[in-house]
């Protein structure tokens, strides 16, 4: 009986699909001057609180004051959403009444489109917790913009710990040395980019942008991290891209 060779080629499997450029975009002081809102609807929530107990409106701000400090250096920090659970009032109440006083940076949008336009994968990546941000980005008209959205609630963390890159790298096959970080805060921001690999980008103008409740976000803004470039404005991403 001829005796019959079987010869199996071993095959090569080899992954052809080219990684993703992605570009992680902080929203707060970077596309987004949420100075003002910010600010009113803190001042809601503690007018919500006071209503609420029945009590003096300085007290319901010290109550509301002292609960933000109790949390500072954490994300639950920016969860409004918890707040308003914290203090059985309306968490979307607060933030509804003041969207008008939301404003795009300008050239945010065309900033995007560019972006986009350059085969960048756009990912929003922020402190704030999902509902809050899709809700403020929605009213913005700019969350179509986004290829994805990376909040504080879903990477449970704060980006200084850098996990919100970590998981929008794995999600979107994304290759480090080609993506960049685009930011206001050193500590949030930059820091944490570096350490991956990102190239990134800092954003002067932001400090002004953003509301201080309380002081751990104003501290990080003054570290001195070197980002790869620093812009005074949205604009000059293009010639670094
Ligand atoms: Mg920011």
């Amino acid at each position: 009986m001829q005796n019959l060779r079987i010869v199996v080629r071993g095959i090569f499997v080899y992954n052809s699909r080219p990684m993703s450029k992605i570009i992680f975009w902080d929203w707060t002081g970077t596309l987004a001057d949420e100075a003002r809102l910010d600010e009113a609807v803190c001042h809601s929530l503690e007018e919500d609180i006071s209503a609420k107990r029945n009590i003096p409106l300085t007290e319901a701000e010290r109550l509301f004051n002292n609960h933000l400090k109790d949390i500072e250096n954490s994300w639950q920090w920016h969860d409004y959403i918890q707040h308003g659970k914290d203090f059985e009032v309306d968490w979307k109440h607060s933030q509804e009444i003041n969207l008008d006083k939301l404003v795009l940076v300008p050239h945010a949008r065309d900033i995007l489109k560019y972006a986009k336009g350059k085969g960048f994968l756009n990912v929003l990546v922020t402190n704030a917790v999902r509902d809050v941000v899709l809700l403020r980005a929605k009213h913005a008209g700019v969350i179509d913009m986004f290829e994805g959205v990376i909040a504080s609630s879903d990477a449970k963390a704060l980006k200084a710990e850098g996990k919100h890159f970590m998981d929008g790298l794995k999600r979107f096959d994304g290759e480090p040395s080609q993506s960049y970080s685009v930011g206001d805060n050193p500590v949030q921001d930059i820091q944490p980019a570096k350490k991956i690999g990102l190239k990134t980008i800092f954003c002067e103008f932001g400090e002004k942008l953003v509301h201080y409740h309380s002081e751990h976000i104003s501290n990080n803004h003054r570290e001195m991290i070197t980002a790869d470039h620093r812009i005074k404005s949205l604009l000059d991403i293009k010639r670094i891209l």
